[in-house]
């Protein structure tokens, strides 16, 4: 009898260890928390799903030193979660954003849509909405409790939508960061189109 259990014991260890060697699929999580599924090769920020890895790596915040920070209206921004027009990188509790669609959408708090008890407030998870009971507006899902912010964040949840779905990976990258592909010859403000004035 004794021996039995020892060797249940030891199957059990065994599937765990070749369970965490094992690459799985982690899209559930990685839908709620913005994350990369490295078994289905796809990436999400605010649910929106990205097949491409450099504009998932785009919109990711990296953790910043007041120090490291030359710029004075950096440095600023860092302190108060605010966005340098002249960087073009946004803070949000001392992360550094490259993509001021990445910025807007982390000033919100991100919720597990399983977990939402509102009604309403589940149906705009799904694309975007505010509810008035709630005094809440969700883009995707992420909650915002400021009118103005929220309104931003749809904008810049059209343009990851827009990025996520361009066959052109420079394009994409371009478009959440007002950044240009050489390729393609254009130029992005604000996940719009503007001509390049080089030729
Ligand atoms: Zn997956
Ligand atoms: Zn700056
Ligand atoms: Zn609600
Ligand atoms: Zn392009």
């Amino acid at each position: 009898m004794r021996r039995m259990i020892d060797l249940t014991a030891v199957c059990v260890v065994l599937a765990v260890a070749t369970s965490a060697y094992a690459q799985q699929c982690t899209c559930g999580t990685a839908k709620v928390q913005n994350g990369w599924c490295a078994d289905c090769k796809v990436g999400y920020v605010d649910a929106v799903k990205m097949k491409s890895r450099a504009l998932f790596d785009a919109l990711a915040g990296t953790e910043v030193k007041a120090e490291e920070i030359k710029c004075a209206s950096c440095k600023k921004a860092h302190a108060s979660d605010g966005y340098c027009p002249d960087c073009r990188v946004g803070f949000v509790g001392k992360k550094k954003y490259g993509s001021h669609v990445a910025y807007v959408l982390a000033k919100g708090e991100r919720k597990d849509p399983a977990a939402i008890t509102c009604d309403g407030c589940k149906k705009n998870a799904a694309d975007h909405g505010w509810c008035d009971s709630c005094k809440v507006g969700m883009v995707g899902n992420v909650a915002f409790k400021d009118k103005k912010t929220y309104d931003e964040a749809v904008e810049a949840r059209r343009t990851l939508t827009a990025a996520a779905e361009s066959k052109c990976e420079t394009c994409a990258v371009a478009m959440v960061t007002d950044g240009e592909c050489k390729e393609c010859k254009v130029a992005y403000k604000d996940g719009k189109k503007t001509k390049t004035d080089k030729p």
